[in-house]
Parts: C-alpha cells; structure tokens; sequence
C-alpha cells in the first residue's frame, strides 16, 4: 500500500452557471510515499480554470501562480484522469486539514463529469492525525507551517508553497509521526455517506417549527425556581439565535432567553442561555 500526500493550490471565483462562489482548483501536488515511508514519485499540475481566468492577487502572492501559467494547462477532468492514475490502486491518501478534499468533491461535482464519483476510496486528515503528537490545547486546527516547527522541522526547508512543496512539508510531518496503530483510527472509508457528510454544510436554523428542531427547547419556564414565567417580548430571530423576553412573579427577575440551533451533519445542536435584564426603575428608597 501507498501513501498519498496531496495538497491543492485554487482560486475564489465566481461560477456562472452555479451562481456562487467556489474554489476552483488550479493545482494538484502529491508525494507517494511506500510503506517505508520513502518518496517514490511526486506528482505537479496545473489546471486551466473554467470560472475565471483571473487569479486573485493573494493567490498568486500565495502561491507565486500567473495567469499566464495557467493558459497551456490542462482541463480538471484530464488532470484529475491523470491523477487518479497516478495514484494507482491500493493508497491512502491524506490532506493537511479537510479544506482540500472538501475542495476536490465540490470541484468534482462543478467541473466533473455528471455522476462522477470521486476515485478515493481511504481518506485521512493529516492535520488531525498530527495533533495528536503536537501539545496544542489551545491551538484547535494548526496551521501546517506551525504543526511543522512543533515536529522540529524546519518550514523554509520547503519554500515555495506550491501545492508540491506544501505536500512534502506534510509528508515530512507524516513521517516524523508515524505509528501505523494510531493512523488506523484516523483513516474512513469512501462511501457515499463519507462524501455526503464533507458535502455538508452545517447551518443555522432561523424557522421554529423546523421538523429538525424540538419544540421543547422553546419551553417557557423560569430557569431558577422552574416555576411559570410571563412572557413579556416574544421570541424573535436575530444574530443567529431566537430570543424572548419573560418575566418570573416567583423570582421577581426579568430575563431574555437565548436559543441558537445549528444543524450539523447528524445532528442538532442546540444552545439554551438566559440572561438577567437588569430593570432601570428599581426602587431604591425606603
Ligand atoms: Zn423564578
């Protein structure tokens, strides 16, 4: 079996016929790496970009990428062809962070052929595997060049930030950090629902009568004494989040609920808080 370390250079554009923005890819940079963890190839290509022709002056900062280079490319569907066979059979491959291979699929479906399936069939995040072996309780997604020097490597070893060099970076954190038995609990399988899942968006939900959202998290109720409450403001979608205004007789207290639910891919979450409004004209006099 082979390992595969791929990184991805794209370009923000806007795509017509989607009306949206993607991130279209304009290159592919891979090691292969065997089970001794040594390079046997590498793999470089640009691809001609179809939503713009026009590289964002970040990007070629980035990436040192011009225009100009992209014009004797090749198309994403030969280049990804190309790849694929590159990549051969038996592999495992694996990004610095899910961003790239959520940017493969989506490019897939945008620049593919329809009903083009994606021909991985292991994936592993490298940026989660690697935070294993990195103290970073704060740190919750490491930037490669930072996971980089953690490991004792040095990031200015591989300059360039193409989307090759970028791969050998990640490659050389892999290998610093390998332990086969630990790998094994980062790697998925490729099925539909692994697709389906990075697909995903997870969003707000701004509609109370969602079939995703229990109504029981609007219950009206004081928090402190769980006794009936007035509701003095209903509630009201903003900032992500429903809220209303109550008030508890029992308590003497005015306070503002504040319900944000976010749906993720398998699952609702869901944020209940109150708040104390502090009233203005209190009695302060004997
Ligand atoms: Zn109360």
């Amino acid at each position: 079996m082979n390992y595969i370390i791929m990184d991805l250079e794209w370009n923000n554009a806007y795509l017509k016929s989607a009306h949206c923005f993607v991130n279209e890819i304009i290159e592919v940079g891979a090691i292969k790496l065997n089970e001794e963890l040594e390079i046997t190839d590498t793999f470089s290509q640009l691809i001609c970009p179809v939503a713009s022709k026009k590289i964002r002056s970040r990007i070629k900062e980035l990436t040192h990428i011009e225009n100009e280079d992209l014009e004797d490319a090749s198309a994403f569907k030969t280049v990804m062809d190309d790849f694929a066979d590159w990549c051969g059979s038996d592999f495992l491959l694996l990004t610095w962070g899910d961003t790239d291979i959520r940017t493969l699929i989506s490019n897939y479906k945008f620049f593919g052929r329809k009903q083009d399936v994606c021909f991985i069939e292991r994936y592993a995040d490298l940026q989660k595997y690697c935070q294993g072996f990195i103290n970073m309780e704060n740190v919750q997604q490491a930037g490669l060049s930072y996971a980089a020097e953690c490991l004792n490597i040095n990031p200015d070893d591989f300059p360039h930030h193409r989307a090759l060099d970028d791969s050998r970076l990640s490659g050389e954190c892999f290998r610093k950090n390998f332990v086969a038995e630990k790998l094994e609990k980062y790697i998925s399988n490729c099925d539909e629902e692994f697709f389906e899942k990075l697909a995903f968006r997870p969003y707000y939900i701004s509609n109370r009568n969602d079939p995703n959202v229990d109504s029981k998290v609007f219950n009206e109720f004081c928090d402190i004494c769980g006794g009936a409450v007035q509701k003095k403001k209903n509630w009201k979608y903003m900032n992500h989040s429903f809220r209303a205004v109550f008030y508890c007789e029992h308590c003497d207290r005015l306070f503002r609920v504040n319900v944000r639910i976010k749906k993720l891919y398998n699952r609702v979450d869901v944020k209940r808080n109150t708040a104390e409004i502090v009233k203005l004209n209190v009695d302060t006099e004997e």
